[in-house]
Formats: C-alpha cells, structure tokens, sequence
C-alpha cells in the first residue's frame, strides 16, 4: 500500500480554510494527509469586521473554528517561518516550545496579506490596523473608552484628544471602518450627556483623489458625499506627514492631537514570501499561472492576496486582492490538486469582477453590482444579504443573524470592556496592596 500524498496549506484564511474544506469533501480515504498551518485557531471573515466593530455583530461570531469545520485535516498553530519549495519543507514556529519542520509532497501557499505601512514618524507607537477581529474589537472598546473619557475630563485639550478620530486610507477597510464607528459613536452620544456628536473629529485622510474605487467613481463621489454631509472630514489628495505622541501633521498643514489613529492604507503580501523561495513578481506577489501552480513549482499551489495571479477577463492584469477573487480561486485550486493527484487536466482561474458592497453605518450603505448602482437603505440590505449568504458555515449565518434581529428590538451594548487588555491588573493592585498591609493573622 502507499503512503498517502501529504498536502501542507500555509494559511487558513479564506483561501486556505476553503481549499481544506472542498480537499476533505473531495478526496478519498487514505488519498492524502491535509495538514493546515494557521498562527490562530480560526479563520477570520473580514468583511464583517467593521459590523463587528460597531457591534451590529458579536465578534465571536466572524470567526469560523478550523478544528470544527475541518474535522478531517490536521491542524497546527503557530507561524510558518520559512519555506523550502525545493528540498519540500516548511519551517514552523509554534508559540511555546521548540519548533517543528513539517515535510510535504504538495504546498497550497496562502498566508495572504498584512497592512501597507510607511515609515512615517509615530505611526508603529500611535497606529492601529484594521485587518484582525482583534483589532475590531479593540477598537470598537476604545472609541467607548474614549467617550467615557471625553464625559469624564474636565480638561478641554485631554477631551479634544480623546474625540478625534483619524483613519489614513478610504479603500473598503478604512471607509467601513470609520462609518460604522462613527454611525455607534454618534448613535451611543445619547448617554454622554455632555458629548454633542458635533464634539467628536472624525478625520478621513487619502492620498488619491477618490474614495472606495471599489465601488466605481460615481458611487464613489455618492459616497464622499454622504460622509461630509454626516460631519466626516475628508481630505483627499492629502498625507499624514507625523504622528509623533498622537499629535496629527498632514501634508496641507493641518495639525492636532487624536488619541485614535487607524491606519487602512492598503495591504502588501505577507512578508513570508521572501522567505519562502518561491518566485515573486514586482509588487512582491508569488508568481503564478492561471491554473495556479507557482512558475517553476509544478508541486506548490497559490491563491488569494500572496499571489499574482493573471485576470483572464482583463489580458495583462493580474486578480485583485479581494475575498471574492480569493473564495473562487481557492475552488479552482482545490480542484486543481485533486487533479493533479489523479494525473487530470488542470482547469484555469476566470473571474470576472462582481462589483462591490460597502456598508456605511446602521441602514446605510454603496453598492454597485454587476453594473447596478444601489445607494442607501437598498445597498445596506444588499450588503447584509450578501454577507449572511457568504459567511461560512449555517452556525455563524444563524449566530449573525439572530445578532441583527435583536439588534431590531434591543440598543447596541455601550460598554467599553477596554481592560481585556489587561486583566491582570485588578489581581496585581491586590497582591500589591496585600504585600503592604499587615496581615490580621
Ligand atoms: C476590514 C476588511 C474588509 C474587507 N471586506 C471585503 C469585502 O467586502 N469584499 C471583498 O471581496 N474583500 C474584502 N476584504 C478583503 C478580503 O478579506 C481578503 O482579500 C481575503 O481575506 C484574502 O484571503 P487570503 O486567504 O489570501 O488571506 P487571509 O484571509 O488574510 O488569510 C491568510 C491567513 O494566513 C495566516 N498566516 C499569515 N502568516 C502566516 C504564517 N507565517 N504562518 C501561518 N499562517 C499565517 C493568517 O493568520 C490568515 O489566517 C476585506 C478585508 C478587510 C481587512
């Protein structure tokens, strides 16, 4: 008997945790060992991050547990360091305790992407990415942190500090971000009684002269639209120049004090792939063909925002780095391995852009879908159709919706549990305080 063929799937994001799920639907017993390396236990869906932010969802809620829904592969955490395409080894940090080289006789590469920063004075000690549930969540307790703050100074320059709120980048992530977070600020200032939403500084700063191109230009100026008419200060054309103690300096000579800097200006493949050996294109992608083996690699397989993979419908680009490019690409590529396994033709990648949905607070949102222009209240519902449509697994589609239905009938929670952070805090204050006074005994 043969041993079977060991599959390694490096990242277990939208295109790792869905090769997995159609490779143990679709091979047989004993065909291959699927193996998949992710730094946590779950896959994040991270169109619902800013809903989760704003608490229109539990956070818990969109994240998919890999062990649970890939009860036929084996999962590992930790960080894959280094890969060998050539002598088929992977290198793999774990969180405690030596580490573990892990041997394969086929790698699906999809450690996906991290934030696109620059080296601007300030920003690794005063910024915030917006890419991880963790970094929802985070966020979500301290804009409430920052309210309760803000109530509770009587110092005008510590409460001005506290209401800015600055996002750098208006693609999807930053416009969602910052919309859904003002939309539960604004609506949460009821119970501030001394916070007019007209206080809070909600900053949105991009270097081009458009906001969401992923919605087309015209849906694009609607949307630019709705957020200044909503307060939000928009500055196209314009950089962040420092950010040195949360003190704000723009390119057009602006400057003030936030306590909240978000940073959503794009991202750039996961720095994995310099040590991965693999081919890389200019923007520092991973070569590969249409039916999605890495050039020079017949045995190593790619997908999603890691790889440059070429865009049949549009000769001579390459697939844009989107959860819809990502979903489909993982299909095919499942695919592909199973044909490869069975000595089949490979079938290339085509996908033609869908269009996009943005939500942009509690009943409003932007669509622009298949050529059809939706504003408002229709492209709110749209976006939440789509989404509840998408979200892995029936679990989370009911766990997201009950969210929503009860947020019918129910306020969203208002409460800042910032000190998640660091809970250790009231135990120490009392081993602390323990240590000074004399015990009674
Ligand atoms: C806020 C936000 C909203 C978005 N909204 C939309 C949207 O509405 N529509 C849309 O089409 N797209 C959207 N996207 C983009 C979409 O989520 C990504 O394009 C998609 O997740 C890419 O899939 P991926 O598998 O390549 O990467 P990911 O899903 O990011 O998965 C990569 C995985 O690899 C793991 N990993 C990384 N490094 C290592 C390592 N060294 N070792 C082991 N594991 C590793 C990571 O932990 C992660 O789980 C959004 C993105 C964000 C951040």
């Amino acid at each position: 008997m043969t041993a079977p063929v060991r599959i390694l799937i490096v990242g277990g994001g939208y295109v790792g945790m869905y090769v997995a799920l159609r490779l143990q639907r679709k091979l047989r017993r004993g065909e291959a060992r699927i193996t998949v390396v992710n730094i946590d236990s779950y896959m994040t869906y991270q169109p619902f991050l800013p809903e989760a932010a704003a608490g229109n969802v539990e956070a818990r809620h969109v994240v998919v547990s890999l062990r649970r829904v890939l009860k036929k592969c084996e999962i590992l955490n930790g960080w894959v360091v280094g890969v060998d395409p050539v002598a088929r080894t992977a290198d793999l940090c774990l969180h405690q305790g030596p580490g573990r080289t892990l041997e394969y006789d086929i790698l699906v590469f999809a450690p996906g992407s991290i934030s696109r920063t620059l080296p601007i004075p300030g920003l690794a000690e005063s910024g915030i990415g917006f890419k991880s549930v963790e970094e929802a969540i985070h966020l979500r307790d301290h804009v409430l942190a920052q309210l309760d703050l803000a109530e509770s100074t009587t110092d005008r320059s510590v409460r001005a500090k506290a209401l800015s709120f600055v996002f750098v980048g208006a693609g999807y992530a930053g416009v969602e971000a910052l919309a859904e977070l003002e939309d539960m600020a604004r609506d949460v200032c009821r119970y501030y009684p001394t916070v007019d939403p007209g206080d809070m500084r909600w900053l949105l700063v991009e270097a081009t002269d458009r906001i969401l191109p992923e919605v087309g230009p015209e849906m694009g100026r609607w949307t630019l639209e709705q957020l200044r008419g909503r307060g939000i200060d928009v500055r196209l054309g314009t950089r962040l120049n420092s950010a040195v103690d949360g003190h704000i300096v723009l390119d057009d000579g602006t400057e003030f004090d936030a306590d909240t800097l978000v940073w959503t200006a794009g991202v750039k493949p996961n720095p994995l792939v310099h040590t991965s050996g693999l081919p890389l294109d200019d923007k520092s992608r991973v070569k590969a063909s249409a039916d999605l083996i890495v050039e020079g690699f017949p045995h190593v397989f790619t997908a999603g925002d890691c790889a440059a993979v070429p865009d049949l419908t549009k000769p001579g680009e390459m697939c844009a780095p989107n959860a819809q490019n990502a979903v489909r690409q993982a299909r095919t590529l499942a695919d592909n391995v199973v044909a490869t396994l069975r000595g089949r033709a490979r079938r290339p990648y085509r996908h033609a852009y869908a269009g996009s949905v943005a939500t942009l607070g509690l009943h409003k949102g932007v669509a622009q879908i298949y050529g059809r222009k939706l504003r408002g209240l229709p492209a709110w519902f749209m976006h939440r159709t789509y989404h509840l449509s998408r979200v892995p697994t029936v679990n989370k589609k009911v766990r997201v919706l009950t969210d929503w239905t009860l947020g019918l009938f129910f306020k969203r929670e208002t409460v800042s549990l910032g000190a998640i952070s660091d809970p250790r805090q009231e135990f120490e204050l009392a081993i602390r305080t323990e240590s000074r006074v004399p015990s009674s005994r």
